[in-house]
């Protein structure tokens, strides 16, 4: 591993990035203790190296596939304090990649389950659990529309109720600030579709009006991770 680091610092070659990538982080989400180990490293190269950013933010996505994987992150503050700083760099360049590294800055800022399911924004839908009767509600978001439903094998989504986005003075964190990056990159979409997941659905179901982030995070995150 040293070796292959050793290689690609000296200049960009394309077979040891691919091997690094096997090693670190094979298919792009199996990470190991080794990983986490290299991230220094490659932090270090991530300015240089569109691959070494690429790798890094791969790897901290990965921290909830490995067992050990939040002690581990969490023996490496500083990288991830610069790889954050670093994507944040490349979105206010408004990159054709945008969501994706978008998706990046939210696993930096410890944000995994958003990171793993935020979208574009024009056909998302979240699966989450009413909190008052429990009935499984669909949230779509997108050019679909924006409602709550009952998703039905046969009919689709049924008895679809509005959802109700939050006016972007009322949003919390982390909703706000991932609203504040969005707006301040021009991204008009996402920045929309983040008022709608941080609002409020009603429940086909029972009536009851419940935030989706809330319920989102509950049908996401181990018990020990609730950080919303
Ligand atoms: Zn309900």
């Amino acid at each position: 591993m040293p070796l292959l680091l050793d290689e690609v610092e000296r200049e960009e070659v394309t077979e040891a990035w691919d091997e690094l990538w096997d090693r670190l982080c094979l298919h792009g989400e199996t990470v190991s203790a080794a990983s986490f180990a290299a991230l220094p490293r490659l932090t270090a190269l991530a300015p240089a190296r569109a691959q070494a950013l690429e790798l890094a933010n791969a790897i901290v996505r990965g921290t909830l596939r490995h067992p050990d994987g939040d002690a581990l992150l969490a023996g490496c503050p500083n990288e991830v304090d610069r790889l954050r700083e670093l994507v944040d760099q490349r979105l206010r360049t408004r990159p054709a990649d945008y969501n994706r590294l978008f998706s990046d800055l939210l696993a930096l800022a410890g944000q995994y389950h958003w990171s793993a399911s935020f979208g574009d924004f024009t056909d998302d839908f979240y699966a989450v659990s009413c909190p008052g009767c429990e009935a499984e509600v669909t949230i779509a978001v997108g050019d679909y529309g924006c409602y709550a439903a009952i998703r039905d094998w046969d009919q689709g989504d049924i008895e679809r109720r509005s959802l109700r986005p939050a006016p972007a003075e009322e949003l919390r964190d982390p909703g706000r600030w991932m609203h504040a990056a969005a707006v301040r990159d021009g991204q008009q979409r996402l920045a929309e579709g983040i008022r709608y997941v941080f609002g409020h659905a009603e429940c086909p179901a029972c009536d009851s009006v419940f935030t989706i982030a809330e319920a989102h995070t509950n049908a996401n995150l181990p018990p020990a991770l609730e950080t919303y």
